[in-house]
């Protein structure tokens, strides 16, 4: 049960994902990238914000919507590969 990530807390959605030191310091890279200034919040608020801030059609938004599943993704996947393959990569490697 313990996050792969970090080793420090029980996994679930929010931590994995979210609040993960490894997770927040991908998020803070990737937002720094996007030039929007917030804070990581849990997932539910996530969404949240993206549904008001980030559906609509301009390319910010757009490129907003596809680093948010990128991030995810990526992020499951570091997890996956830690899990099943005993590999690690850095949070640059991954933003990367
Ligand atoms: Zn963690």
């Amino acid at each position: 049960m313990l996050c792969p990530l970090s080793q420090e807390e029980n996994e679930d959605i929010d931590h994995l994902l979210f609040q993960c030191n490894y997770a927040t310091r991908i998020w803070g890279k990737l937002l720094q990238w996007l030039g929007i200034a917030k804070q990581v919040l849990d997932w539910k608020a996530e969404v949240e914000w993206a549904v008001a801030n980030a559906k609509g059609k301009t390319s910010q938004q757009e490129v907003y919507r596809m680093a948010l599943v990128g991030g995810v993704y990526h992020i499951w996947k570091e997890r996956n590969a830690r899990v099943f393959d005993t590999r690690q990569r850095t949070t640059d490697h991954v933003v990367r």
